[in-house]
C-alpha cells in the first residue's frame, strides 16, 4: 500500500507519470522521510482531465442513477474495509493524534459519500405551472445535468475529510473529477484510487495527479480548458490564484478559504462549556482547522477568570506521538509552517503582548527534534489591528481581549476581511438569537464549536470564500439546470 501513496492515479491505474520528478513526503512527527511522491506533469494532468472527459461519454454519463448511486455508497464501504490503512497513512502524513483521526478524519471522510448519495437520491426537479394569455398555459420543469468535468484541489489541514467532502458530491452528481491533493497530505487520496477501482468506479471518473501549485500541478490544472470547474478549499491568496486562471474560459468555481475566527464569550455564559469548546477551537489539530479560534472577546467581569482557566487547559496538553494516548497536541504539517506561526508568536511579543501561556517549542524527546512541534499559545493585550490579531496564523494560539457590550463585541468580531465561522457563548437565547445573524460569517456556532450536520449550508462570507457546499446547497456548483418549458 505504501507504494501506491506517492503515485498519480489516471484512468484507473497508478502510474509514476512522465516528469521524472519526485518529492519527499515528510513526517512532521520526526522529519523522517515517509515514501517519494512522484509530480505530474502538464502531460499527465492533460491525459486525467482527458480520461475524466471520456469517462463521461462512457458507462458512467449513461448510468442510471440508483446504480450510480449505488457506486457512490459503494465508496463508503471501500474505505470502512481499510480504515486502519487509511487511519495509518493519515496519521503519518499529518502527525496528528491518533485519536483524533480516528473518529473525525476517517469516518467522516467515508461518511461524505453516504450524505451526497442519500441527498441525490431524494433530488427532486421543480415544476412551475404559468398562464398564458391565450388561456391554455404552459409548464416549466428544471432539469439538472452535471457540470462536467471538476478540478479538486484541497489542503492539507483534514486532507481525506476535505477532499471526500467535494469528490462525494461532485461523483453523486455525476461529474468526473481530477484532485491534487495538498503536496503535504499525498496518501489518503491517492489511496483512494483503489477503493474507487474495487467498488466499480469507471476509469477516468476519478483521477489524482500530484504536485504543487505554481508552475506545477495546481496550476495546471486550474489552466486546463477541459476542466469544466473548480473546487478549491485553501488559503485566500491561493483562492485568488485559482480564480484568474478560472476566469479564462468563464468556469465556476467554489472557495472555501481562510478566516480569522472570533469567539465571543458572555459573562452570562456557562464558563465550563465556553472553556471546553474554546480549549477545543483553538487547539484541535494544533490549530490548523479553517473554523479554529483565533480572536477570543471575553466581557470584562469574566475576563480575568477566563483566561486563566483556559491557560490551565492549555497546560493540560501534551505533545507526543501520535500513536500515544495521552497525546492531545500534534505537531505542525511541516517546519516551514512552524517558522511562520513562530514569526507571528516573535511579532506578538513586540508588539508588547502580554505571553499567557506557551509561545515557543516544546522541549520533547529527542526522537522527535526533528518534527514540526510548537507550543499551545495565549496573549492578551495587543492593541487592535495588530497582525496577530488580524492576519490569519493557522496555529494553536488565540489572542483573549475584554469587551463590554454587545455593540462593541459585534464590530470587533466583525472587524476583519474574513467571514468563515464564530462561536457565541451565553446562556441568555433571546441575546443569541439577536447577535448570531449580526456577525458577517457562513457558520455561527451557539454554545458549541464544529458541530456539523452535512446537510447545512458550509462556507465563508467575504474573503472567507465564494458559494455554499453541503446537502442540497453542494448541487448548485455541481450540477447544470436546464428550464424546460412547454406550451401547451
Ligand atoms: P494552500 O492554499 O497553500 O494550498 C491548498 C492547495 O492549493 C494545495 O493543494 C496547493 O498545492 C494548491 N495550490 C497552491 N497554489 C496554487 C495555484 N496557484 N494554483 C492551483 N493550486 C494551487 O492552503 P494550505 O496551506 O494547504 O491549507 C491551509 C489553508 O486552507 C488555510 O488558509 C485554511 O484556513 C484554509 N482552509 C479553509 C477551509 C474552509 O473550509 N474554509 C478548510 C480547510 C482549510
Amino acid at each position: 500500500m505504501s507504494e501506491i501513496r506517492g503515485l498519480n492515479f489516471i484512468s484507473g491505474k497508478y502510474t509514476r507519470g512522465t516528469s521524472n520528478k519526485t518529492f519527499d513526503n515528510i513526517s512532521p512527527v520526526d522529519g523522517n522521510k515517509i515514501c517519494e511522491v512522484h509530480e505530474a506533469s502538464i502531460e499527465d494532468v492533460e491525459s486525467a482531465v482527458t480520461a475524466a472527459r471520456q469517462a463521461l461519454s462512457g458507462p458512467w454519463g449513461k448510468m442510471e442513477l440508483s446504480e450510480r448511486l449505488k457506486i457512490v455508497s459503494g465508496i463508503v464501504d471501500g474505505i470502512t474495509n481499510k480504515f486502519e490503512e487509511f487511519l495509518a497513512a493519515e496519521v503519518a502524513d499529518t502527525g496528528k493524534p491518533v485519536k483524533l483521526a480516528s473518529h473525525l478524519d476517517i469516518p467522516r471522510g467515508a461518511a461524505n459519500f453516504q450524505i451526497f448519495a442519500d441527498i441525490m437520491r431524494n433530488h427532486h426537479d421543480s415544476a412551475f405551472h404559468m398562464p398564458t394569455p391565450d388561456g391554455t398555459g404552459a409548464l416549466n420543469y428544471t432539469t439538472s445535468r452535471p457540470k462536467g468535468v471538476i478540478g479538486v484541489i484541497s489542503p492539507w489541514n483534514l486532507p481525506l475529510l476535505l477532499m471526500t467532502w467535494k469528490v462525494g458530491p461532485a461523483l453523486a452528481c455525476g461529474n468526473a473529477v481530477v484532485v491534487k491533493p495538498s503536496e503535504e497530505t499525498p496518501s489518503t487520496t491517492a489511496m483512494l484510487g483503489e477503493v474507487m477501482n474495487s467498488v466499480g468506479v469507471p476509469p477516468g471518473v476519478f483521477n489524482v495527479i500530484h504536485g504543487f501549485g505554481p508552475n506545477s500541478a495546481g496550476e495546471f490544472l486550474v489552466k486546463n480548458s477541459n476542466v469544466d470547474a473548480i473546487t478549491f478549499t485553501g488559503e485566500t491568496v491561493t483562492g485568488e490564484a485559482i480564480m484568474k486562471n478560472a476566469a479564462i474560459g468563464i468556469r465556476d468555481v467554489s472557495f472555501e478559504l481562510g478566516g480569522k475566527n472570533p469567539a465571543i464569550v458572555f459573562a452570562d455564559c456557562d464558563i465550563d462549556k465556553a472553556i471546553e469548546g474554546t480549549n477545543r477551537s483553538v487547539f484541535a489539530n494544533c490549530g490548523q482547522v479553517c473554523l479554529g479560534t483565533e480572536r477570543v472577546f471575553v466581557e470584562r467581569s469574566i475576563f480575568k477568570e477566563f483566561v486563566s482557566k483556559l491557560k490551565e487547559a492549555a497546560q493540560n496538553h501534551v505533545c507526543g506521538r501520535p500513536e500515544s494516548d495521552s497525546t492531545t497536541l500534534g505537531p505542525l504539517i511541516s517546519k516551514e509552517h512552524r517558522d511562520k506561526v513562530l514569526s507571528y508568536y516573535k511579532a506578538a511579543v513586540e508588539g508588547g503582548a502580554t505571553v499567557v501561556v506557551g509561545g515557543g517549542i516544546p522541549e520533547l524527546d529527542s526522537s522527535l527534534e526533528g518534527g514540526a512541534w510548537i507550543e499551545p499559545t495565549i496573549w492578551t493585550d495587543l492593541e487592535d489591528g495588530h497582525p496577530v490579531t488580524t492576519e490569519e496564523i493557522f496555529g494553536p494560539c488565540c489572542h483573549i481581549r475584554p469587551f463590554d457590550t454587545e455593540d462593541e463585541v459585534i464590530a470587533l468580531a466583525n472587524d476583519t476581511p474574513y467571514g468563515l465561522a464564530c462561536s457565541i457563548w451565553t446562556e441568555n437565547l433571546t441575546k443569541a438569537h439577536r447577535v448570531a445573524p449580526q456577525i458577517k460569517t457562513g457558520i455561527t456556532w451557539v454554545n458549541s464549536w464544529f458541530l456539523r450536520d452535512l446537510r447545512t449550508p458550509f462556507g465563508g462570507s467575504k474573503q472567507s470564500g465564494i458559494g455554499r457546499e453541503g446537502g442540497s446547497y453542494s448541487l448548485e456548483f455541481y450540477t447544470d439546470l436546464t428550464n424546460i418549458c412547454i406550451k401547451l
